[in-house]
């Protein structure tokens, strides 16, 4: 049988490999044939501003639910439309949905958008996102797009072109998962960017002597850039009170709100104000 001549050998590792493949493919398939309209939606996290306390932006994070497969991680839909050469469309189509969504929202609360690794390497792509911002009417300075390293890495001169003129509009730049990456160090000063995102890794291990002074020098170094920084994966009163000890200014985290659909954020905000009222 073909079991038996696997066992103990390296293959046995390549049928888990086999699998994880054959549900990739699978994700594509489903993706090819999806109704991306009807079956993606963006839920929105809200972004807090230490000094205020305020809601100052919120992330969009795309969600999709296949017919066949059900709810899908965006982090395996997004590769698998990046395999499939459709990521193109899905990101156009979820800054529409974003866009949309955000003519809803305050004008003190801006909109913070994820690009795939592909979207900046392509010129029809940046277009497309630009004629969509100002066909949308949102005022550039309330959208910020985040990049991750990888995305950055592909190609640094071309990403650096597409950062300028995306910056040159008054759109921010942020960028995402800050220190997971391998050259972290290396360009960052070489970037015109407005925001780091500090990945979530670090909040995870603040209760630890290193992870806490890895925290502030990170948050040190976006301060001597200029930049503001913004704390990922606040779970816990005791990470949220690192990341303000250390002057980190921006905070994201279930902690503070995880994501929800449009409606439930409108509701949210609602009554932040309320208790903004009742307090003044
Ligand atoms: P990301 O941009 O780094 O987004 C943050 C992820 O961390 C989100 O996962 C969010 O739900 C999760 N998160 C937020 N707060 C906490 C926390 O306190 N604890 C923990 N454990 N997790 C937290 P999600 O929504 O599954 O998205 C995963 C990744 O998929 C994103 O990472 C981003 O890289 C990608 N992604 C999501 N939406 C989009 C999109 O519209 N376009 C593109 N290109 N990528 C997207
Ligand atoms: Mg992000
Ligand atoms: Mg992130
Ligand atoms: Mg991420």
């Amino acid at each position: 049988h073909a079991k038996e001549h696997r066992r103990g050998s390296t293959t046995f590792f390549s049928q888990e490999h086999e699998d994880a493949i054959r549900a990739e493919r699978a994700v594509e398939a489903a993706l090819r044939v999806a109704d991306l309209a009807a079956e993606m939606e963006m839920h929105y996290q809200p972004i807090l501003d230490t000094r205020s306390g305020a809601i100052a932006l919120v992330e969009g994070l795309a969600r999709w639910t296949s017919p066949t497969l059900g709810r899908v991680s965006p982090d395996r839909f997004i590769a698998a439309a990046e395999r499939c050469g459709m990521i193109h469309t899905v990101t156009l189509l979820l800054l529409h949905k974003a866009l949309g969504d955000c003519a809803r929202l305050p004008p003190a609360v801006g909109l913070s958008f994820n690009l795939s690794a592909h979207d900046l390497a392509s010129p029809e792509t940046v277009i497309a996102i630009l004629a969509a911002v100002r066909l949308s009417g949102l005022d550039p300075r309330r959208l910020t797009l985040e990049l991750t390293e990888t995305a950055l890495m592909r190609d640094f001169e071309q990403a650096k072109d597409a950062i300028i003129t995306l910056r040159a509009l008054g759109i921010k730049v942020a960028l995402d998962d800050f220190g997971t990456g391998y050259s972290s160090l290396g360009y960052v000063h070489r970037l015109p960017l407005d925001k780091i995102k500090i990945d979530r890794s670090f909040m995870a291990d603040i209760d630890t002597d290193l992870g806490c002074s890895l925290i502030s020098t990170i948050i040190d170094l976006c301060q001597n850039l200029g930049l503001d920084g913004i704390a990922e994966g606040i779970e816990t009163a005791d990470q949220l009170d690192a990341a303000q000890r250390h002057g980190c200014r921006y905070v994201q985290g279930y902690l503070l709100g995880k994501p929800m659909p449009i409606v439930d954020l409108l509701q949210k905000l609602d009554r932040d104000a309320e208790v903004e009222r009742l307090h003044a």
